[in-house]
């Protein structure tokens, strides 16, 4: 089953090129903030079953291409990130590394997202208006758990799963020895993180350690890998973090990047599209204010 959230807080299932709303089948779905109706959905989805089904047989289909998409669970409690998940991608970053000695995730551990700065098709990516930094893509599988999750072993791991999407991990790259910013901030202005264009559940996944991770820039390929490249799996990325920390229904593991990482700008069009997930294009804006960057105050 494809799952989205669209339009104000509807929430659909995808077939197709139609979505079928069963907003009526899902708890507490309201538009005042915070929105963790899918959280809560999340959590209890096998209950929710048999009244979602009824829904979507007494729904009309509606096209795709009429809706706006937002991400497909709005607020996770977590978005936890594997950094250096692929080699050629610790071989690409170079001088750009945070990290001495090409540590992969396995040395690093993981790092945080911003749940806050989740964003869909509809609104898209918004870099920071006149800034010199260079704000890169990264195509990324998102894991999307589905049961609470503290010390679970790598054997276990994937029973914890209740999807996948794709997630792009906008990321501002540091300037070595002259700009080097916490990757927390880096990595989690508003609108960094593009979930989306739905989720798709585990059963449909048949091996999501094998799943062409693609990205394109105005239909240009910028990447182009596997899901089987990761140095650290998504079961061991599981244990990893769940052995810190509980992870919950809803929660977002955003698995690392391939090689091809690369800078975007205002008016890009990108693309993320990964087998048996989907596909999803969001636009690149700038924002109205510029921010304080520590490295372009220093300039000035
Ligand atoms: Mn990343």
């Amino acid at each position: 089953m494809k799952i989205a959230v669209f339009n104000d807080y509807r929430v659909g299932v995808v077939e197709g090129d139609y979505i079928y709303d069963i907003t009526s089948a899902i708890p507490n779905v309201s538009h005042s903030w915070p929105p963790i109706f899918m959280t809560q959905a999340i959590a209890t989805w096998d209950a929710l079953l048999p009244k979602i089904k009824q829904a979507r047989d007494n729904a009309k289909p509606i096209a795709l291409s009429s809706i706006s998409l937002l991400p497909p669970n709005p607020c996770p409690v977590q978005i936890v990130a594997a950094p250096a998940n692929y080699r050629k991608h610790i071989a690409e970053m170079g001088a750009m590394a945070v990290t001495k000695k090409s540590r992969s995730a396995r040395e690093q551990g993981f790092f945080m997202k911003s749940p806050a700065s989740l964003t869909g098709v509809a609104r898209g990516i918004e870099l920071p208006r006149g800034s010199g930094r260079r704000f890169d893509h990264e195509s990324e599988l998102a894991v999307i758990i589905g049961k609470t999750a503290k010390n679970v072993k790598r054997a276990d791991a994937m029973a914890y799963i209740f999807g996948y999407s794709c997630l792009i991990d906008v990321t501002m790259r540091i300037v070595k020895d002259i700009a080097e910013e916490e990757r927390v901030m880096r990595k989690s202005f508003d609108t960094f993180t593009p979930l989306g264009p739905w989720i798709v559940t585990a059963d449909e996944v048949i091996d999501p350690q094998q799943l062409s991770n693609q990205l394109f820039v105005n239909g240009e390929s910028r990447q182009s890998a596997n899901t089987s490249d990761m140095i650290v799996g998504i079961a061991e990325l599981i244990e990893l973090v769940s052995s810190v920390m509980t992870l919950y229904p809803g929660d977002v593991i955003a698995t690392g990047t391939p090689e091809g990482i690369g800078p975007i700008k205002a008016g890009d069009k990108v693309t993320i599209c990964i087998a048996d997930v989907g596909e999803m294009t969001v636009d690149v804006r700038e924002t109205d204010a510029t921010p304080l960057l520590l490295f372009e105050a220093v300039q000035s």
